[in-house]
């Protein structure tokens, strides 16, 4: 027998030093039987092998659509309303449990209201709820510790606001065609490509009126290959992106595309009577064609990221504030709708599964410093072309920005220098002036 004490200490040393840095790659995990005073308990412990090969784990979501039957979808729907009512309870109970007696409620003390409620869904969905909520809470006391502007105290959820529901470690499998749920039943599935990698929770979400089912794995980070080529990127409006290289993958503007579309159905939207079941009807039309510009936005920048990754072993981006970025209005629908930040995290995760690497670096002065001597003009947006006054150098604005942007990482054999100074001497010995590269503003001409 496994006496507890020396368990508990076990564990703990295992848990505590190893476990938030690595996992090898043949850990074992050995269930442990040992007698509590109520009973018998179980205990999972993993062992860590002495394998040199330690990999960083990768958590990777695949995505498929569901075909419920009309009384599945009815079950599903159910399912959804007892976890919003389940959210707002136990956000209920918070808020009162505070005002009233002044004290803070946590997981554990609602999880265990659980068993009295008979909400008739499967127990780890219910829990999984109550979690939500505890992040929640855990996020909104961060953001007041850091003295945020907006707190943003946990909401309760609205009809259409609570849109899925997670099966966090069991009660889920797939066979046949047909991902089988505890307490909903089998709902055929399309599997459009094979999972890879360890299944760790499955959530079903409901978009408009379509189904789905996103897994979310585990996976063991790819070996990281040498790398030969590096290229800096540029992203914009009027070119999505542009390579160091000089080469050019043109903006898709995908909103656009649909606006009159969008315009039509806001329209329509506007002009039904509020709670019909007409008004209902054109919100999923709505949510239709926005489901439509995301797909087709994200298809673009799929294919867009693809590229990069397989053709360069390290790609580096800005690392752009785009909350900032989006405060000016005349920009902000332009900028969300080319989401750089959807392109860098899909080139992030591509890169990594090819052992690549993707880096981001400081955006200050990457569009006014020319990328030939290192001066600094004012550039203003409607500049498209950057004229240096100072070495003569004419290149385009965006693939001026780029080399820039690879410029301002440097390789660590490259000693001491830094672009700037490098591009200074350069300089000094084509044209002899080295006085402009102290980094003052020049006026343009
Ligand atoms: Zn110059």
């Amino acid at each position: 027998m496994f006496p507890k004490e020396l368990f508990k200490i076990f564990s703990y040393i295992i848990f505590k030093n190893l476990a938030p840095i690595f996992r090898a790659k043949n850990d074992m995990i050995v269930s442990v039987k040992h007698r509590t005073s109520g009973g018998f308990g179980f205990h999972k412990l993993l062992i860590y092998t002495t394998s040199t090969n330690v990999s960083i784990v990768l958590r990777r979501t695949f995505k498929y659509r569901l075909y419920p039957t009309k009384d599945q979808v009815q079950i599903l729907t159910h399912c959804l309303t007892t976890c919003r009512y389940l959210y707002n309870e136990m956000l209920e109970d918070h808020k009162n449990a505070y005002d009233r007696c002044g004290v803070g409620l946590n997981y554990n003390e609602q999880a265990g209201q659980l068993k009295y409620l008979n909400l008739g869904i499967y127990s780890q969905v219910a829990q999984d709820v109550l979690r939500r909520l505890d992040k929640a809470f855990q996020n909104f006391f961060r953001r007041v510790k850091n003295g945020e502007n907006k707190a943003g105290y946990p909401r309760f959820q609205g009809n259409n606001r609570y849109d899925s529901f997670t099966y966090p470690q069991t009660g889920v499998k797939t066979k046949d065609g047909k991902l089988h749920l505890s307490k909903i039943g089998a709902i055929r599935i399309f599997q459009h490509r094979e999972i890879v990698g360890k299944v760790k929770t499955c959530t079903i979400k409901q978009e408009g009126n379509q189904w789905y089912v996103c897994f979310s794995v585990e996976l063991l980070d790819s070996e990281k290959k040498e790398i030969n080529t590096s290229v800096g990127v540029d992203v914009g409006i009027t070119t999505l992106v542009t390579l160091s290289d000089g080469t050019e993958i043109e903006n898709p503007k995908t909103l656009d595309k649909y606006d009159s579309k969008i315009r039509k159905a806001h329209r329509n939207l506007s002009q039904k009577k509020k709670g019909s079941s007409n008004r209902n009807k054109q919100k999923i039309v709505l949510t239709g064609i926005y489901r439509k510009v995301r797909n087709a936005r994200k298809d673009y920048l799929h294919k867009v990221s693809r590229i990069l990754a397989d053709a360069y072993d390290r790609i580096i981006f800005e690392d752009l504030q785009i909350k900032n970025m989006v405060k000016n209005h005349h920009l902000a629908r332009s900028i969300h709708d080319a989401s750089w930040s959807m392109l860098i995290s899909l080139t992030t995760y591509k890169a990594e599964e090819a052992g690549g690497t993707v880096e981001l670096v400081n955006p200050r002065n990457t569009s006014k410093q020319c990328s030939v001597c290192g001066c600094i003009q004012s550039m203003p947006l409607s500049q498209r072309t950057y004229r240096c006054p100072d070495c003569g150098a004419v290149v385009g604005r965006d693939h001026n920005a780029a080399i820039n942007i690879l410029n301002k990482h440097v390789p660590a054999d490259c000693g001491e220098l830094t672009p700037v100074e490098k591009g200074c001497m350069s300089n000094r010995y084509e044209s002899g002036s080295p006085a402009t590269c102290s980094g003052e503003e020049v006026t343009s001409p």
